[in-house]
C-alpha cells in the first residue's frame, strides 16, 4: 500500500535494528483518515472471505480494527491481557510473548463473544516474531471458529513470525513489508 510506505519513510523512525517507531500516526496518535484507507484495503483483500467478526489484541489493534469493521459492517472483539488468575469456564485464554516489552502475557476473550457460527478476520498493526498472532490464532481455534487470515499493517518481515505463519497455510496480508531498516539507512520495503 503506496500511501502507508511514504508515510512510514515520512514520519517512521528506526529504533535500534529491529524497533519501528510509528506513534506519530499509527499507534499512539492515530491519523484517522489513514486508518480508513488502510480499513478499506483490507476489506478488498478479504472481500470474498464472509468475514464476520474482526479479533485484535490490545491496545494497539483496537483503533485500526473498529476503523477497520466500518468497512466490514461487522463486530470487533479484542483480546484483553488478563492479570486474574481466575478466568477459567468464561473464557478462551491463551500466553503471548510481548515483543515490545519482553514479557509473558495471558490473554484472553469471552467464550460469549466467539464461536463456530464465526468467520474471523485477525487485525494487528505489527507482525514481527508472530507471538501475538499465534495467540489470537489459538483463541480462534479454541472457539471452534473459522479463520478467514489476518491482516497486517506493518509486517517486518526480516523477522520470523510472517513465514511461520504462511507455511501454517494461513493467509496473511501485510500492507507494508519491511525488508531491513537501520538508524542511519531508514525503512526499505520487500516490494
Ligand atoms: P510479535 O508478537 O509478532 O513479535 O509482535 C507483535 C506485537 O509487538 C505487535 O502487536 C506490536 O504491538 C508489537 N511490535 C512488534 N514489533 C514492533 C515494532 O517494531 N514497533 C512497534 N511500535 N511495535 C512492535
Amino acid at each position: 500500500m503506496e500511501l502507508l510506505k511514504r508515510r512510514i519513510q515520512q514520519d517512521g523512525t528506526v529504533k535500534g535494528n529491529d524497533v519501528l517507531k510509528v506513534d506519530s500516526f499509527l499507534n499512539h496518535q492515530m491519523d484517522v483518515a489513514l486508518f480508513q484507507e488502510i480499513g478499506a484495503e483490507f476489506q478488498r483483500r478479504f472481500s470474498d472471505c464472509g468475514v464476520n467478526k474482526i479479533l485484535t489484541i490490545e491496545a494497539s489493534g483496537i483503533g485500526i480494527a473498529c476503523v477497520a469493521a466500518q468497512s466490514f459492517h461487522c463486530p470487533v472483539v479484542f483480546a484483553k491481557k488478563s492479570q486474574s488468575k481466575n478466568i477459567a469456564g468464561e473464557v478462551y485464554a491463551t500466553r503471548v510473548e510481548s515483543f515490545t516489552h519482553g514479557r509473558v502475557y495471558d490473554v484472553i476473550v469471552s467464550k460469549k463473544f466467539l464461536g463456530p457460527e464465526d468467520r474471523v478476520l485477525i487485525i494487528d498493526d505489527f507482525l514481527a516474531n508472530g507471538a501475538a498472532l499465534e495467540g489470537l490464532i489459538d483463541l480462534v481455534d479454541q472457539a471452534g471458529a473459522q479463520l478467514a487470515g489476518a491482516g497486517i499493517v506493518i509486517e517486518k518481515a526480516f523477522q520470523p513470525g510472517g513465514d511461520r505463519i504462511r507455511a501454517r497455510g494461513i493467509r496473511v496480508e501485510a500492507l507494508a513489508r519491511v525488508k531491513a531498516m537501520s538508524e542511519e539507512g531508514g525503512v526499505e520495503f520487500v516490494d
